[in-house]
């Protein structure tokens, strides 16, 4: 299946029309490559963009980086790649069918061991065909460090290419704790929830397929405040070294998401020689 990619108007439609299944759909429907190593087979078929997008997005967890990707690729045909959907995707399956970094990476987060710089970048490394490919691509979860960031301008060179902008969602710490401690989240399909701005029909059950919802982990309060910690700690000196490299663009993440994703857009619109008609 491919993307929705219409021209102008179309694209208009398809974005406001955009439905937290839709979004599903964008994200897990095409990327088969990043998510499975070289063994996985892309499926996409619709058109590549006129100019493909490389792009980093940095910003605290509940900032959105997940929605907007989505909102972007949707608009702009480009690739939404998480290396926290690779982990999370191979979580899913026996440790067994897993091969090179991403079987490190697991075997690691099972004895509950973050997985290191090196480990995260084999992994990129191992899925570098997503970096060469037409339709561009929208990194989200990785760089985590300078050090990743380094490692990624390497990747990207030995393949004569080059990142386009980092854009960085920033939000107050009291509105990030307030969104990620209100998220739940459905058990069976993964749509989220938030208990005060989006909350469901009937109480603890989801509107779309009538799973019930559940608070991650992660999202507890002692859990949020070591994340945020976590957050600042590693990605402060990120932030530095693309400012450095005059690729940083600081977008407020504040406010409902279309909100958000239109100043993206403002600036992806005006990113040089992006001529999108
Ligand atoms: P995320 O969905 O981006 O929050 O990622 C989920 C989890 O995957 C993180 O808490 C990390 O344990 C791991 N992870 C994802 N991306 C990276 C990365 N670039 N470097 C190290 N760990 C990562």
């Amino acid at each position: 299946m491919g993307l929705l990619v219409g021209r102008g108007s179309q694209r208009e439609v398809g974005l406001l029309g955009l439905e937290r299944g839709m979004m599903h759909m964008i994200i897990h429907g095409d990327r088969s490559r990043w998510l499975h190593g070289s063994n996985g087979a892309c499926i996409r078929t619709d058109p590549y963009p006129a100019r493909a997008l490389r792009l980093v997005l940095l910003g605290a967890p509940g900032a959105g980086k997940g929605t907007q990707a989505a909102l972007i690729a949707e608009r702009y045909g480009t690739c939404p790649l998480s290396t926290g959907d690779v982990f999370r995707e191979a979580k899913r399956g026996p440790v067994a069918t897993l091969d090179g970094a991403m079987k490190q990476a697991v075997e690691l987060m099972a004895q509950g061991r973050l997985v290191p710089d090196e480990t995260v970048v084999d992994l990129v490394r191992e899925r570098g065909h997503c970096l060469l490919c037409n339709y561009g691509f929208i990194l989200d979860g990785f760089p985590r460090t300078a050090w990743q960031a380094e490692a990624l301008e390497d990747l990207l060179l030995e393949r004569g290419r080059r990142l386009d902008a980092v854009l960085n969602y920033t939000l107050p710490r009291d509105i990030v704790i307030r969104r990620l401690s209100g998220r739940r989240t459905c058990a069976d399909c993964k749509a989220t929830y938030h208990l005060e701005d989006k909350p469901p029909a009937a109480p603890g059950k989801c509107d779309r397929c009538g799973g019930s919802l559940f608070q991650r982990s992660d999202d507890h309060p002692d859990a949020i405040a070591v994340r945020l910690q976590a957050y600042e700690e590693s990605t402060a000196p990120l932030i530095a070294y693309y400012e450095d490299r005059q690729m940083l663009h600081n977008i407020s993440a504040d406010g409902a998401p279309s909100d958000v994703f239109a100043r993206s857009r403002a600036l992806l619109d005006s990113l040089a020689d992006f001529a999108f008609a």
